[in-house]
Parts: C-alpha cells; sequence; structure tokens
C-alpha cells in the first residue's frame, strides 16, 4: 500500500549510509576480493578502513554504522535494520566483542519489529537481551518507543507513531486509507477479527477488496487489515453500508453508533470507554479494574501522558475529532 512505502521509507532510506546498507549487489564472492570492499566504502571515515580480514577487525569506542557495513561484508552478508536501531547494533558489537565473540554473523535484519541477530559463536543472553531493547526503541529516532500495530508492526516513540498512525477517512461514495481511495462497491467483503463479544473486544477490521483493485492499487495484500488504532476508525465503521454479510452490524450499532466526548483529550473519539484520539481509557473503564487512583488523579496522569512530549503537536493534530469547548487540561 501507499501507506507501506511511506513508512519504509522514511524509516530506512532517508541518508547516504541507507544506500550503503540498502546495497545488496555484494555477495560472498565479491568479498574475496579487497579491493571492491574498499572502493565501496572510500568516502567514508571508520575505524576498519583498511581491515582485510575478520581477525583483524578492531572493535572499540570508535565504531560507527560503516564499520558494522564492513563486519557484515567480511562475513559475506548484507544487512538491513531501520535508522534508530543503528546504535544499538553496534553496541551488541561491542558488548559481544568484550564477551570474546569470533565476530561470525550469519545474519543481521528486523524482523516483527525485533532485531535478529544470529552467531553460533556469540553470548545468547547478550543478544536477547538486544532483542529485547529493540522492542522499546523507535526505528526511527532512536527513542524510547513501543510496538505498533498498523498494516504491519513496528516499533515507534510516541511522536513518530502519532506521525505515521493510519487514518482511515470516509469521502463521497466510499473511504481513503491514507492515500489509497477505495469506493463501497470495490468492497468483497469486510469482517471483524478476534470479535469476542463476551469482552466486548476486537482487534482490527479485515477488508477484503476484488482483485482488479489490489492490481490497480498496487497492494502488497488482499485481504488487508484496518486496525482500530486508526484515527477515524470509529466514524468509518458507522458509516459502513448495510451491505457485507459476513459483518457483524449488532456490534457497530452498540458500540461505535455515537461517539462521547473524552474527559481527557477532549476530543469527541470514546467509543466503548476507549478513546480513538488520546487511546486512554475512561475513567469509568479504569475503575473498574484494580483501582490505584482517585478520579482526579487518574485523569492528571492521563493527560500528562497525552500533553507530556509533543502538546502542541498532538493538539494541532487532531482535526479529524470535534472538541468539547469545556474541556481543560487539568
Ligand atoms: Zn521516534
Ligand atoms: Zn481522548
Amino acid at each position: 500500500m501507499a501507506k507501506d512505502k511511506k513508512l519504509v521509507d522514511k524509516v530506512y532510506v532517508n541518508d547516504v549510509e541507507a544506500d550503503l546498507v540498502a546495497d545488496e549487489q555484494f555477495s560472498i564472492e565479491n568479498n574475496t576480493g579487497n579491493d571492491l570492499v574498499e572502493d565501496r566504502f572510500k568516502d567514508f571515515e571508520f575505524v576498519n578502513k583498511h581491515t582485510k580480514t575478520l581477525k583483524e577487525f578492531i572493535v572499540n569506542d570508535e565504531i560507527n554504522i560503516v564499520d558494522i557495513n564492513k563486519l557484515a561484508e567480511l562475513n559475506g552478508i548484507s544487512f538491513f535494520i531501520p535508522i534508530g536501531w543503528r546504535s544499538l547494533l553496534i553496541s551488541l558489537v561491542k558488548e559481544l566483542d568484550e564477551s570474546g565473540w569470533d565476530r561470525e554473523v550469519s545474519c543481521i535484519k528486523e524482523k516483527f519489529a525485533q532485531l535478529r541477530f544470529h552467531a553460533d559463536q556469540a553470548d545468547e543472553d547478550i543478544i536477547e537481551k538486544y532483542e529485547q531493547l529493540s522492542e522499546i526503541t523507535c526505528e526511527t529516532c532512536g527513542g524510547k518507543g513501543k510496538i505498533r500495530y498498523d498494516t504491519w508492526n513496528y516499533v515507534a516513540c510516541r511522536a513518530h507513531y502519532l506521525e505515521n498512525r493510519g487514518l482511515v477517512l470516509v469521502e463521497a461514495g466510499g473511504f481513503r486509507i491514507s492515500e489509497t481511495y477505495f469506493q463501497w462497491s470495490d468492497v468483497v467483503s469486510m469482517e471483524f477479527e478476534g470479535l469476542d463479544l463476551k469482552e466486548d473486544f476486537h482487534r482490527y477490521l479485515k477488508i477484503k477488496v476484488k482483485n482488479e483493485v489490489q492490481i490497480q492499487c498496487n497492494l502488497a495484500y488482499n485481504p488487508f487489515n484496518i486496525y482500530k488504532e486508526s484515527i477515524g476508525y470509529g466514524e468509518f465503521l458507522k458509516q459502513i453500508p448495510g451491505n457485507y454479510r459476513e459483518l457483524n452490524y449488532e456490534y457497530i450499532n452498540r458500540y461505535y453508533s455515537e461517539a462521547a466526548y473524552c474527559e481527557i483529550c477532549g476530543y469527541k473519539a470514546v467509543y466503548n470507554q476507549q478513546c480513538e484520539c488520546c487511546e486512554a481509557e475512561t475513567w469509568l473503564s479504569y475503575s473498574k479494574g484494580s483501582v490505584y487512583r482517585e478520579k482526579v488523579e487518574y485523569l492528571t496522569y492521563a493527560q500528562g501522558n497525552w500533553v507530556k512530549d509533543n502538546g502542541e503537536f498532538y493538539a494541532s493534530k487532531q482535526d479529524q475529532y470535534p472538541k468539547n469547548p469545556d474541556h481543560r487540561i487539568l
């Protein structure tokens, strides 16, 4: 999808080093000729510029991502990781080196929003530690993040998550998901995934479009998913025409027929005690669980989460929802 493309561009291809990383034409055969190796890195400053074998490879506090490129190449592999994970990877290599690793590595990549590093002779505990760290490190900026669910999973801090957050907009005769417009008549079926009526819960909406539409719009997947974390999701559900056999309209009518104002962010975006805008649960929902806080205390806490990092950025981005004029930050 267009959205996938945009995110991938943003995360992976943003500077000359990333291009270097993405260059996959160097195979194992190429690595036997050292001229080629040096040529490829000639415009970069790095510790191992003149290193010719794995044995000579220097690991110290000055190594950078180009050193890691060289390490990969000396191992006969190419690698592809998000920009935000570079310092993690460099720290991993340093720590493995201190533990007496032989510098042999067969795979460095991202999979399912996690850094993967395969090295038979390396300390597994160290690798595991960094794999876990990657799950809480923003792929774009390296800040504190968490795994986000969209058309695919990725790790993002709050600011980058909001920037990349899914958006579904109802328009005349159909709807738009990021840049891609669909007519209602393009859609073959819609169905909730993970629908649990006892828990009033579902994970996402699965949509299948006509095959020719998939080709036309260059969609990687069909069916594809719209996650309930997407902006505009509640409004979208409300306006789906009533002719999709697999869709549970009763569930939509019960929980998505009318949004309520959120006491935390002030926007009209609360469906089923969960705010689509600030993504916090309402006081009512919170107080049903184990209550640690009084209402005012909870609201203050949740509002703190909402405005903490980039208050203005969040507020200015919420033009999808009407705002309660009486709302105030406590
Ligand atoms: Zn970030
Ligand atoms: Zn809210």
